[in-house]
């Protein structure tokens, strides 16, 4: 357990049948970081979010959230923790308008401060606003991929994970996107973002891990993984995979 972090993942697995997608992995976020996991296809990285977001079971090692482990969680309550996923391919709801797919967001939510937080976002995102009574599957891929940034964060997330936010989208549309997610880091929300761009994620991350073959090989801060001349075979998966380090 680990009390003052947002997520702790301690030398996780996760297994499809005879596929290991992820093994021996330790993470952490803290309160406000930014933190990156960089790998190339089929690295292990989006089994990694699904298991920090509960969505599929370790096969060993654990996951908490906030201190809390997730195995004592369910899946709904994930949220209410504070972990929001966008992930990858956005998965909205196509037939469903944009205010429609952004009241979803907050459908955990109580307060009486969901109408008010809607038409922030709605100003945040100029372009959802003029579209927000057009059904979602009428925007293009970086709209839809705000639409998916915009909805995560309506559960008022402490964490909010991003599963390859740039996938598909063209260079203009990935600088917009990484300028809202500059915004949100801004405000105190802690992120993980997980991407194959490692210099776009670079660009903005905290500390950062490199991920291949389901473990991490490097660890440590865009500055310093970026003069690593070990990091291209670590990227690749041609180094021995170095345990992550850990203050
Ligand atoms: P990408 O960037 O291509 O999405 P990734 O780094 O996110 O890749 P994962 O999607 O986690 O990697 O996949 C890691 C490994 O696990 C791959 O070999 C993949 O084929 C395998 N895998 C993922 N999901 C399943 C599944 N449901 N059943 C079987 N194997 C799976």
């Amino acid at each position: 357990m680990a009390p003052g972090r947002v997520l702790y993942i301690h030398d996780l697995a996760v297994r499809y049948g005879s596929v290991t997608a992820v093994r021996d992995a330790t993470l952490y976020v803290d309160p406000g970081e930014f933190v990156a996991v960089v790998g190339p296809n089929g690295a292990g990285k989006t089994s990694l979010l699904h298991a920090a977001a509960g969505l599929v079971s370790p096969a060993a090692g654990s996951v908490s959230i906030g201190g809390v482990p997730l195995l004592s969680l369910k899946r709904c309550d994930v949220v209410r923790h504070g972990v929001a996923l966008a992930p990858e391919g956005r998965e909205i709801f196509a037939s469903l308008t944009v205010l429609e797919n952004l009241k979803l967001g907050a459908t955990i939510r109580r307060d009486a401060k969901v109408r008010a937080d809607i038409a922030e976002v709605l100003k945040a995102f100029p372009i959802l606003g003029e579209r927000r009574h057009q059904p979602a599957g009428l925007l293009s891929g970086g709209e839809q991929q705000q639409l998916a940034i915009a909805r995560a964060m309506l559960s008022k997330p402490k964490l909010l994970m991003l599963d390859e936010p740039s996938l598909g989208l063209a260079p203009a549309m990935i600088a917009q996107v990484y300028q809202v997610l500059k915004t949100i880091h801004a405000q105190g929300v802690a992120i993980l973002l997980v991407e194959q761009n490692a210099s776009r994620a670079f660009a903005l991350a905290n500390r950062a891990y490199v991920m291949s073959h389901g473990a991490f090989t490097l660890t440590g801060t865009p500055a310093a993984l970026a003069k690593n001349r070990n990091f291209n075979a670590a990227y690749f998966g041609m180094a021995a995979a170095v345990p992550a380090f850990l203050p």
